[in-house]
């Protein structure tokens, strides 16, 4: 407060127009935060207000430089064959593993290689938004050609909009390396990927990167599928009555029933590798007074996360149902104490649903895919049992094991990761809270939404995912790239 009231009474004599005019010409720094706040707290006219604004964003550039050079400390300045501080600044941003392997591989880049960018940025002549796009756009070029980019383009930088600098950037790739168009289509085809997004609504995104004319084959296979079913729907209903009025079903709406179709084929293969000693499906978990529709739980889709009890009870007829061995009461197994070092199935079963994926917060490998860790370990007398077990992607358990990571049990029963460097990071209890999973049923369902599609039309829009360098432990990526 005795630092406001200093700025208030330096800036007393200065009408807003006059500090903002100062504040637009020159770099940000501490010192513009400090004005930008003062000036704001005032009653400004419409065009200070602009102006306030275009002060703001030269900040928010100026802020992400700062945010790079902590996540550099963080991480480090390039990445080691472990890589571990990665993880680190992953849980410091509270960013899924996924988006924080490509946030710190950004931030390296514009401070290493590529530091100009970053220098542009600190000095607000790039938007946050004009800085990633280069990082982008160069990416798939040698690193000298890159250099020769960035250095092209960046002194035009200072005022363009984000589609100006795009454009004068593809300019300068094609100017600078006119040959290169092949080589950078092998590098980016080396990118193509198939990612899963959660959405609202019991809905998520399948996003596929293609090169383009993959993207075209799949594309119109599937476009003509649905034509196909569509019209033979329409023949089927017409023939059972001429006078029927025939649902319409969308072409976005049958295209997606039609890669869906395809992928339950795909599930019904008895040859496909197991996970955790049972069969590749999905698993849908519920409290058994949710199953009888007497409670509205929500239930639990496993990869995704809640569902409406609603669609859960919907799947649950195409799917086996299977109680959980949960109930210590009951007297089943819960524990083999030091008997046995893998668990039995049902122990396994309990744990994989109980954790749902990696217990490390933001990693969203599932339960299904991980190991299953003796926190204390089987050799200094941990047991086998549901409580000294929990799920750890290869990646965290060998974190743990190797990296100088502990997870401990606080006096209070709490679950909490210590890093290396000292800091904690407590496990989320929701994904590993017993009381849900206690008593509760499981369903495997044979790749299949058992619900109805709803005929109507959906904008696929023109959504694109961030460009990051992936780990092979993406499942969903809970940080959505929209
Ligand atoms: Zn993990």
């Amino acid at each position: 407060m005795v630092m406001r009231g200093a700025v208030e009474t330096v800036l007393g004599s200065f009408t807003a127009a006059e500090i903002l005019a100062v504040l637009e010409e020159e770099p940000p720094s501490e010192r513009t935060v400090i004005l930008a706040c003062a000036v704001g707290r005032r009653t400004l006219t419409a065009n200070d207000k602009a102006a306030l604004l275009a002060v703001w964003v030269r900040i928010e550039s100026w802020t992400l430089a700062q945010v790079d050079k902590a996540i550099v400390a963080v991480a480090g300045s390039t990445p080691t064959p472990d890589d571990w501080g990665k993880d680190e600044a992953a849980l410091c941003m509270r960013m899924s593993t996924v988006s924080a392997t490509g946030r710190v591989a950004m931030a390296r880049t514009r401070q290493g290689q590529l530091g100009g960018i970053g220098a542009a940025l600190e000095a607000g002549i790039l938007l946050t938004g004009q800085a990633f796009d280069l990082v982008t756009a160069v990416g798939s070029l040698s690193d000298d050609i890159a250099e020769a980019v960035v250095a092209s383009v960046l002194p035009g930088a200072d005022g363009t909009t984000r589609a100006e600098l795009r454009k004068a950037t593809s300019k300068a790739v094609i100017a600078i390396d006119p040959d290169g168009a092949a080589s950078r289509h092998v590098a980016a085809k080396r990118d193509r990927r198939v990612r899963l997004y959660p959405a609202p609504d019991n809905m998520a995104d399948v996003i596929v990167t293609l090169p383009a004319s993959e993207a075209e084959t799949v594309f119109r296979a599937l476009d003509a599928r649905a034509r196909r079913d569509i019209a033979q729907a329409r023949a089927a209903a017409l023939a059972a009555d001429p006078t029927a009025v025939v649902p319409h079903v969308s072409l976005d709406n049958a295209r997606a029933d039609a890669l869906v179709d395809w992928a339950q084929t795909q599930l019904a293969d008895p040859d496909l590798p197991r996970a955790q000693g049972r069969r590749v499906e999905l698993r849908v978990t519920m409290t058994l007074p949710c199953l009888l529709g007497l409670a509205e739980h929500p239930a639990y889709l496993e990869g995704y996360g809640p569902i409406s009890p609603d669609i859960a009870r919907e799947l649950l007829p195409e799917g086996r149902l299977r109680r959980l061995v949960t109930d210590p009461v009951t007297g089943h197994l819960l524990d083999v104490g030091q008997t046995s070092y893998p668990p039995p199935q049902a122990m396994v079963d309990f744990v994989v649903t109980r954790d749902a994926t990696c217990i490390l917060r933001g990693c969203s490998r599932p339960a299904r895919h991980c190991d299953l860790d003796h926190r204390v370990e089987f050799s200094h007398g941990g047991s086998t049992s549901s409580e000294n077990l929990a799920c750890l992607c290869e990646r965290h358990h060998t974190m743990k094991h190797k990296g100088g990571w502990r997870l401990v049990t606080t006096r209070f029963g709490d679950l909490v990761f210590i890093s290396a460097a000292g800091r904690r990071y407590p496990v989320d209890r929701e994904s590993v809270d017993p009381s849900f999973v206690r008593g509760a049923v499981c369903s495997d369902v044979q790749g299949g939404s058992g619900v109805p599609h709803v005929p109507g039309e959906v904008d696929t829009g023109s959504r694109l995912p961030s460009p990051s360098p992936l780990s092979s432990d993406a499942h969903y990526d809970m940080d959505p790239p929209f």
